[in-house]
């Protein structure tokens, strides 16, 4: 059930017209900038973010960093030894996010990836525009033994999409899902997701857009807060009272850096980051570490950076998972 944001924080707010959806009333960087003692969780079994293979894409989306109407656009690619490396530290059994600050499939190792993961008993999760999703590419990928397909998609509606989206087109999505739950009777663990980026003219339409997929065989939808300006937010699912901690994690960069979270992913495409660890030099759990000393270190290159971050409200979670960042509608149990 759609959970609408909280007035609570009205009491803080000064703006003075009606809360439009999506808006929660209170001065979120405000929050972000009162004192605050950062404190890494560090634990033991720590989880290793997504692997970011690839910058390039060939689409335009209205909001991407990477590749969007204002982007510098950058064509670096992870070595395919380091996204080895890498996956050779995830725990057998666990979920592996392939996911790119460009298109993953623009990756021309991106099936060697898949199957590197998958022989190492990972579950591989791709997040992708699904432009590229054919009949053959999918074929190809069930082959491979790829179970989880994430789609990121904002609208339900054609000309909407085409605005958001620039250069790709819904109907290829449609299609690719229809195809997708035609091969539902023979591989029943198929997961089919959608991320949606919430911006003041889709915020209302959550329920809408929950039907819609429901319709066209999804799992699940995910629905996420719009970040702008690096590290600013709007459009939350909910509002937060206080900052809270980040759950620092590992995410490979195509560069070979490898990042504390999605916040420094956007930070490094324009900004140098040589103070980040490195692949070629550290493993997983030893950037983890390094990491977690940085955040903990208010005089460091990340701890200056995370005093005007909004991002921290990706981990104000409450016990559903869901955050003022992040919803999960879960449309089709099976
Ligand atoms: S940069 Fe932002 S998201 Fe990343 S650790 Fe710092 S506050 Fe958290």
């Amino acid at each position: 059930m759609l959970k609408l944001p909280t007035l609570d924080g009205l009491k803080t707010t000064k703006a003075k017209h009606a809360l439009q959806p999506g808006e929660t009333g209170i001065d979120l960087h405000a929050l972000t900038t009162a004192p605050f003692k950062a404190k890494a969780k560090r634990v033991q079994n720590f989880t290793p973010g997504a692997i970011t293979t690839n910058e390039v894409c060939n689409l335009s989306c209205v909001m991407c960093h990477f590749n969007g109407p204002n982007a510098v656009k950058k064509g670096k690619l992870l070595k395919p030894e380091m996204v080895r490396k890498a996956m050779d530290e995830y725990p057998v059994g666990s979920h592996i996010y392939l996911a790119s600050t460009g298109e993953f499939f623009l990756d021309p190792n991106a099936l060697d990836h898949l199957r590197y993961a998958i022989s190492k008993g990972l579950k591989p999760q791709v997040l992708s525009h699904g432009q590229f999703y054919t009949p053959k590419l999918i074929d190809e990928l069930l082959a491979i033994g790829l179970r989880s397909f994430r789609i990121s998609c904002d609208a339900i509606d054609a000309s909407h999409y085409e605005r958001i989206r620039r250069g790709g087109k819904l109907q290829v999505i449609l299609d690719a899902l229809a195809y997708i739950n035609t091969r539902r009777a023979e591989f029943p663990d198929l997961d089919i997701e959608i991320g949606c980026t919430l911006f003041k003219t889709n915020f209302h339409l959550q329920p809408k857009y929950e039907d819609f997929w429901r319709e066209h065989g999804v799992d699940k939808v995910h629905f996420n807060a719009e970040y702008f300006d690096m590290f600013r937010y709007r459009n939350l699912l909910a509002t937060p009272k206080k900052r809270v901690d980040c759950a620092i994690q590992t995410y490979v960069l195509p560069s070979g850096k490898v990042a504390p979270c999605c916040a420094m992913i956007v930070y490094a495409h324009d900004h140098d980051v040589s103070w980040l660890p490195d692949l070629e030099t550290h493993t997983l759990k030893e950037s983890y570490d390094k990491l977690c000393d940085m955040y903990d270190d208010p005089k460091s290159e990340l701890s200056k950076l995370c005093a005007k971050c909004d991002w921290w409200i990706m981990f104000d979670q409450d016990p559903s998972g869901h955050s003022p960042y992040f919803r999960t509608a879960v449309l089709n149990k099976r």
